[in-house]
């Protein structure tokens, strides 16, 4: 194996071994659990490998350095998650890579991508990112929308054409009253989704915790955790 290889591979098995913990002190299967490897920032080459060793689902943030990076590995058994903001001039490039997009905070958003999933002749999963900072502005600081937002938007993506409602997503604030509460966010989360699945049953996925706090979030009941430098190291810049 390379240098690089044999280093994912030692910081793959940590996070396994994190994530199983996690479930078996929750009481959870593991397999309840999918492991979503967060690869912003970091090459093609990283993804080519993170595939060969069993990695089946991968995050961007930055549709400039996701859009080449999702081409070169085009040929990988992979699925696709968005997870950044996102502005409408992206959706048509982000439509042609990434097969789930869970940064979906605000109406104009659902309409670009329904038109341009049509387009492409392509179903979008869609996850309503919850910002649970959101201020009266009804936004969060890096996106999401507040949590009074959510059944509106879960009501357009389920009739948008192209567009299959898959759940709800978040990140831990890092102001307001869930400061430094990840597990008291994480469920307040599941209490959203909770309420989601009352009106739409097959929104069951539940997409929370990263690095740092992905015990907390097994622990609330996620469904996906997102984790990037546990995985690939720490990123030279925030991305
Ligand atoms: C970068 C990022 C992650 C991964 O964060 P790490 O702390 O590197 O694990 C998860 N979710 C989103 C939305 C991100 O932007």
């Amino acid at each position: 194996m390379t240098d690089r290889k044999t280093e994912l591979a030692a910081n793959l098995a940590k996070v396994e071994e994190r994530i199983t913990a996690a479930c078996a002190a929750a009481g959870r299967g593991r397999e309840e659990v999918t492991l979503i490897v967060v690869t912003k920032t970091y090459p093609a080459s990283d993804v080519r490998i993170l595939s060969e060793l069993g990695v089946r689902h991968v995050a961007e943030n930055r549709d400039q350095d996701a859009a080449p990076k999702a081409a070169a590995c085009a040929d990988l058994p992979l699925t696709w998650h968005f997870v950044g903001q996102l502005q409408t001039n992206k959706v048509r490039s982000v439509i042609g890579y990434a097969d789930v997009v869970q940064s979906v905070d605000r109406a104009r958003l659902v309409t670009a991508l329904s038109t341009e999933a049509v387009r492409a002749q392509r179903e979008i999963g869609c996850l309503i990112q919850v910002a649970l900072d959101a201020g009266a502005s009804g936004r969060g600081e890096r996106g999401g929308a507040a949590p009074g937002g959510i059944e509106e938007l879960a009501d357009l993506v389920g009739e948008a054409p192209g567009l299959r409602l898959d759940g709800l997503m978040t990140v831990a604030p890092l102001a307001g009253e869930y400061a430094g509460r990840e597990q008291a966010a994480f469920g307040r989360l599941m209490d959203l989704s909770t309420d989601l699945r009352r009106t739409h049953p097959a929104a069951t996925m539940v997409s929370a915790g990263m690095s740092a706090d992905l015990e907390q979030a097994v622990a609330a009941g996620a469904t996906h955790v997102r984790v990037g430098t546990a995985v690939l190291g720490v990123r030279p810049k925030l991305g």
